[in-house]
């Protein structure tokens, strides 16, 4: 089924389709698809096709035009993002800024705070990392233990660790939870989000290699590093709010480009399956065939929470939907792992092996199955998504 839009966007759609086809070309054709938010493959080439959507003014589609962005509608966001995946354009490298700090600068941010980082983060001029997990503190989140402490100078001097953080080593900035005040008796009550500026003596970046051998994640240390007030995200001892923002984002996304992807892979899948001749089992074929309808799964309800978060109509947009996109992403990582697994199955044998080319059909179906093994954990585990939904949505007892 193709997305109906409506005849005002169709010309935003055809401007979107025209300029991706004109810029995706050479080195940029040859990476198709390449990278994830959490997979730094080809980095450089990535930040430059990032710089590439900025001069178009791609980036930043519904942010305010006094901040660099466009000051275009959700639905035009929306259409970009379809197409976008459609083309199989370069994954974005700088996810956490664009996806999840910006919009909670937008959200909770001072005018200041918005008018110094915005703009950057639009012209990919500073990239962003997320310090929110510990060694002690993921899942349980507010059991953050890095402490600031905000001097009579208006200078937070911060200290402690900080784990996960993905591309943390190409951050220059970090946004960090920080312990601001241990005495109050209820532990997400003493919490502050502080920007950090990661290219500092007090903070030390060391990269860890994942499952993929990629270095895609980070330890953050943090040794009398220094942020100021004014860069203190809402009030000071209330971060907690501003951290349920940025963690609703991160698992309420709206997950299209994802199953886009989703549908894209499958395909190749297919294709390898018919290839070797798998796919003439009947168990395999079957899988395949699960596989797909889960993806018409996620597109029916994907639709159906962009039609309502669009819908002028409705008192209170969204409202309908929440629930289903609170388990979009639960069910999009496990559907991935599925996806994954099936992928080695019908690989066999040679899916132990390297073929050499990062970029060919079987090496990328090797990174989905190593990779999607994150997925349940990352932006809150499965076990915790199940939690949400049972007490909100479901209004079962903790
Ligand atoms: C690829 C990747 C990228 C990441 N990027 C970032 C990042 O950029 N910034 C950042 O701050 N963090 C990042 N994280 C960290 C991520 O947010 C945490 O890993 C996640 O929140 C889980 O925390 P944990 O690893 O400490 O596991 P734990 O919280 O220790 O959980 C261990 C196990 O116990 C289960 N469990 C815990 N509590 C409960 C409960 N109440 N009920 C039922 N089961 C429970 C969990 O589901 C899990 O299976 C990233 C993680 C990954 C894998």
């Amino acid at each position: 089924m193709e997305l109906d839009f409506a005849p005002g966007l169709e010309d935003f759609r055809e401007e979107v389709r025209t300029w991706l086809a004109e810029h995706i070309v050479g080195e940029f054709a040859a990476h198709r698809g390449v990278g994830s938010p959490t997979d730094d493959t080809a980095w450089d080439l990535r930040v430059e096709w990032e710089r590439e959507l900025s001069a178009g003014r791609w980036l930043g589609l519904t942010w305010p035009e006094e901040f660099g962005g466009r000051g275009l509608g959700l639905a035009e966001e929306i259409v970009f993002e379809y197409e976008y995946a459609r083309a199989a354009a370069p994954a974005r490298v700088n996810t956490q800024a664009l996806e999840l700090l910006g919009p909670t600068l937008l959200a909770c941010g001072t005018h200041e705070q918005k008018s110094r980082f915005l703009p950057k983060i639009l012209k990919v001029e500073e990239m962003w990392g997320q310090g929110f997990s510990e060694p002690g503190a993921g899942s349980d989140l507010a059991d953050v233990r890095t402490r600031a402490v905000l001097d009579d100078g208006g200078v937070w001097h911060i200290d402690g660790q900080k784990i996960w953080t993905t591309f943390g080593h190409h951050a220059d900035w970090l946004y960090v939870l920080c312990r601001t005040n241990p005495d109050v008796a209820l532990r997400h009550r003493g919490l502050s989000l502080l920007l950090v500026d990661a290219r500092q003596d007090g903070v030390e970046i060391r990269p860890i290699e994942n499952i993929n051998r990629s270095t895609e994640f980070s330890e953050c240390f943090f040794n009398d590093a220094r942020s100021t007030a004014d860069l203190t995200v809402g009030e000071i001892d209330g971060g907690w709010s501003v951290v349920m923002t940025t963690l609703g984002l991160e698992r309420g996304s709206a997950l299209m480009p994802v199953q886009l992807g989703m549908e894209r892979e499958l395909s190749s899948i297919i294709d390898i399956a018919r290839r070797n001749g798998s796919l003439d089992d009947p168990d395999i074929r079957q899988r395949l065939v699960d596989a797909y309808i889960g993806t018409k799964l996620m597109r029916s309800t994907n639709l159906r929470v962009v039609a309502d978060l669009l819908n002028e109509d409705s008192p209170d947009p969204g409202a309908a939907t929440a629930a289903a996109a609170m388990t979009t992403k639960l069910f999009a990582s496990t559907q991935h792992q599925k996806m994954g697994e099936l992928a080695m199955d019908i690989l066999g044998f040679a899916g132990l092996f390297e073929t050499g080319d990062p970029l060919d059909d079987v090496s990328t179906v090797q990174k989905l199955f190593l990779s999607s093994r994150a997925e349940t954990i990352y932006g809150g585990t499965s076990e915790i998504q199940r939690n949400i939904a049972a007490e909100r949505v479901l209004g079962l007892p903790r």
